[in-house]
């Protein structure tokens, strides 16, 4: 280990009686156990930091010099999701990295990043772990579970640090950072799964730190196509996968679920296991979709990998002329969702802006057939013609393409690196859709929360700013596996919601927030998407909600992410494989909210609200 390590290691063994949130499972530790740690990992176990650390002079309390030169460095980067993925302690949504619930953290300002933070200041430690493992191989990882679990240290897998629940970041904990395991990418035709006899397809595999940048890459130089989400660094065999996985073209081929033709993980007892369908099919079925690496460490993944073929495309960007206008806009989307879904189209949709909406689909299921898509997308077309809209500055369209390629949002879909979030998700079943009073109540409930949300930009211009940066929005995306049919074999279940496979939207409701915002308006982020949200929950009694992209007080957790029968099931195998619960997260199967693991979350009342009834957690 290097001197400057072994310093690092021994000034935060020095200061665990100051970390900001709950203590250290591992404060017992001796400096001697950890480089012993260190020894068998070949001396590249890190300290985790704050990625800003350097920009401060003072940090956890004790003065210091700043770093000039690393701090240059990290105010270019700020804003940019592949240099925070790079770093151990970098977190996309940084209310994460902080201890929201001590009002503690370690921020640049989002908006002008170079600005320099007062000296005053204080860098807190907040939700980053104390160290990091950075994986090369499932070794590593078999090294730090089993260094946990004899230690009854607290660990944490983190991957790309773009959760938005935060589950990849837990105070005073040991990660298992999977960025770095991205071995060169292996095609292989006629993939047969390890004790399988029969080939599942063609396949692409994948160390868990692939993210979905170089994966789209790889397969469109070998004319394949792959199920993949809408970020460029989010991991492809990572917590996406793990939660569910949506992509613009899950209507008709899936969920990265089902499309995850084998997993190799390290389980937390650290056996380091196959599972697919010949074999450990249990473990394969809570790996894909129990979430938040509640079910072991991921390590590879083979996923399906399609010939590229041809698609259609279509898009509306629709701006009301005012706000009567807006309100039919808004009917006319509703009322024609199903229908879209039903027809095979898939992608974002999305009301980003004032009276604004916008889409981009997709549609691999009616091949180059111009005229079927435009019978299809006629309301579409309507819609852009009618008064409703404002010209110029309306448009829509429809035209040929190919899967070839990636389906990632420019920008990381609108730059939100360094800022705090709040989010709260809704799966929206075809019940309410195929009830013309429930699509009355709908198009009101969202004429209601966009009015809300991109009203307040005239008055504010931080939210204005925050909302340019694409982080207050109302989404109602496509990306659900509405006409795929999952496979019926008993061996190779997912445990996603099955309220997936119903349901036209995925609604997603955003309301960003500056990472040095006090306690009052972060508490009004997580108030407005949960209470706004409530306004659907109301009407979607069947509905669900994405695990990976949920609302940090999801109501009726259990049910609403996986459905009551796969939350039974999960729970049983999650008792079997981790008794212990070494592996937890916020929300997750088997967590116990007051865990002292969870001592960053904030509360805002939610506590009484359940006490008084209120559906909890889960
Ligand atoms: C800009 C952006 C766009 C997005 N677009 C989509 C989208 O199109 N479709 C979609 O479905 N989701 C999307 N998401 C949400 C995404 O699925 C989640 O943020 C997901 O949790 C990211 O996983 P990660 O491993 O990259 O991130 P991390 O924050 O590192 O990890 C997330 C969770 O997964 C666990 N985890 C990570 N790696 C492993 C592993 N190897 N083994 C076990 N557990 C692991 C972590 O412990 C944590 O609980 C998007 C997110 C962002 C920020």
């Amino acid at each position: 280990m290097s001197s400057l390590r072994l310093s690092l290691i021994s000034s935060v063994l020095f200061f665990l009686s100051l970390t900001d949130c709950s203590p250290l499972a591992g404060d017992r530790l001796a400096e001697a156990d950890w480089n012993a740690l260190n020894s068998t990992l070949g001396g590249k176990l890190l300290t985790g930091t704050p990625i800003a650390k350097p920009c401060f002079s003072n940090y956890k309390g004790v003065p210091g010099a700043k770093d000039a030169t690393s701090c240059t460095a990290v105010q270019a980067g700020y804003n940019s999701p592949f240099y925070e993925k790079k770093n151990p302690g970098g977190y996309m949504w940084v209310n994460y990295g902080g201890c929201m619930a001590k009002a503690q953290h370690c921020n640049l300002d989002f908006a002008s990043p170079r600005t320099a933070v007062a000296p005053d200041a204080i860098c807190h430690q907040g939700s980053v772990p104390d160290f990091f493992v950075p994986v090369t191989g499932p070794k590593d990882v078999q090294d730090a579970v089993k260094f946990a679990s004899a230690n009854k240290l607290r660990v944490v897998v983190k991957n790309s640090g773009h959760d938005h629940k935060g589950r990849s970041a837990q105070p005073g904990a040991l990660a298992i950072w999977m960025d770095p395991y991205q071995p060169p990418l292996k095609l292989e035709k006629a993939f047969v799964p390890e004790g399988c006899k029969t080939p599942v397809g063609d396949g692409i595999t994948m160390g868990s730190g692939q993210q979905f940048n170089t994966l789209y890459q790889f397969a469109a130089i070998n004319k394949y196509s792959v199920v993949g989400g809408s970020s460029n660094t989010v991991k492809a065999g990572g917590g996406w996968l793990n939660g569910g996985g949506h992509s613009t073209y899950s209507n008709n081929l899936g969920l990265g679920v089902d499309n995850a033709l084998q997993i190799k993980a390290v389980m937390p007892n650290g056996t380091y296991v196959t599972a697919n369908r010949c074999q450990n099919s249990e473990i394969f079925f809570g790996l894909r979709g129990g979430g938040g690496g509640a079910f072991g460490v991921i390590v590879e993944v083979t996923q399906l990998a399609h010939p590229v073929r041809a698609s259609l495309s279509a898009s509306l960007t629709a701006v009301g002329k005012d706000a009567e206008s807006w309100r039919k806009i808004l009917q006319i989307i509703t009322d024609n969702s199903e229908q879209w879904a039903a027809d095979g189209w898939g992608g974002v949709m999305a009301a980003p802006a004032m009276r604004t909406i916008v889409f981009g689909f997709a549609n691999v299921k009616m091949g180059t057939n111009l005229t079927q898509a435009r019978a299809s997308m006629k309301a579409a077309q309507d819609l852009a013609n009618s008064d409703l809209v404002m010209r110029p500055g309306s448009f829509f369209s429809v035209g040929l393409g190919s899967t070839q390629g990636s389906t990632a949002t420019p920008g990381e879909g609108g730059g939100g690196q360094g800022l705090g979030v709040a989010m709260s998700t809704r799966l929206i079943p075809n019940t309410l859709f195929f009830d013309a009073d429930k699509r009355q109540k709908m198009g009101d409930i969202l004429f209601n929360i966009t009015e809300n949300f991109n009203s307040k930009p005239v008055t504010d211009p931080m939210h204005n700013f925050i909302a340019n940066s694409g982080q207050l929005t109302v989404e109602m995306l496509m990306t659900t596996p509405y006409t795929y049919k999952p496979s019926k074999d008993p061996n190779d279940q997912t445990s996603v919601s099955p309220a997936w496979r119903i349901s036209p939207w995925h609604v997603v409701l955003k309301w960003g927030f500056k990472g040095d915002a006090p306690p009052n308006v972060v508490e009004n982020a997580y108030r407005q998407v949960h209470e706004s949200m409530d306004m659907m929950r109301a009407i979607t009694p069947d509905g669900g909600s994405y695990n990976n992209e949920a609302d940090v007080y999801e109501v009726e957790g259990g049910k609403t992410f996986w459905g009551k029968d796969n939350y039974n099931r999960l729970m049983k195998l999650k008792k079997e494989i981790d008794p212990d619960n070494l592996f937890t997260c916020w929300g997750c199967i088997g967590w116990n909210p007051d865990d002292e693991r969870f001592g960053c979350y904030p509360d805002y009342g939610y506590k009484e609200k359940v006490a008084a009834g209120y559906p909890a957690v889960l």
